[in-house]
């Protein structure tokens, strides 16, 4: 059971670290920005607008979650802002944050630029009537996190093949073709483990 579980968890890795490299690539080809905004009343003249917004360009991503209350003048402009509420997506998004561009906080929507290193950046603000931060980190940090386990594992299963194939013990890699029963080498069983090393 507990090997089934584990098949699956690294099916799972698998398949993710390939949507994170089909991402990694699809970043240098189209700037992607998806988001979601929800407006919510703060009083009779005031709205608070919310949004999720998560972009890709050039090798990075960026995550970026923010509020901004301004006050509406007329009851139009509510029910346009209302109206513009809820899941867009922009497919020429030219703003590059992973490069440092512009990010648009603070009071007045004033361009900040954000402080980056090698495509890392992190920009907060925390003023009225703005609040929220924007992150960005290349593609390939993900894939790292994601991709390093099942990639290791892949790794030894392979060279456990290749040993077997060769008649060399598949855990210490032996030559095992003078010997028969057990590796005198490390002790493990010959042919036990096909082309399984030792979890
Ligand atoms: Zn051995």
């Amino acid at each position: 059971m507990r090997r089934v579980i584990g098949r699956i968890v690294m099916v799972g890795l698998v398949l993710l670290s390939a949507a994170i490299a089909a991402g990694w690539v699809r970043s240098y080809l189209v700037a992607d920005l998806a988001q979601y905004f929800r407006t919510t009343t703060v009083n009779a003249t005031t709205d608070e607008q919310e949004s999720y917004q998560f972009s890709s360009g050039n090798g990075g991503l960026s995550l970026a979650w923010g509020t901004t209350e301004f006050a509406f003048s007329t009851a139009q402009e509510e029910a346009e802002n209302r109206r513009q509420s809820g899941y867009t997506y922009d497919g020429r998004f030219r703003l590059n944050w992973t490069n440092g561009d512009k990010w648009y906080g603070g009071s007045g929507y004033t361009p900040a630029s954000m402080p980056h290193f090698l495509g890392f950046s992190f920009y907060a603000v925390s003023a009225k009537p703005c609040n929220g931060f924007a992150m960005t980190m290349p593609w390939a940090l993900p894939l790292l996190l994601v991709g390093a386990y099942p990639g290791w594992r892949g790794l030894k299963a392979w060279r456990g093949r290749r040993r077997f194939a060769e008649g060399h013990c598949v855990k210490c890699g032996y030559d095992l073709r003078a010997s028969s029963e057990r590796c005198p080498e490390c002790g493990t069983a010959i042919g036990a483990s096909d082309a399984r090393p030792a979890e």
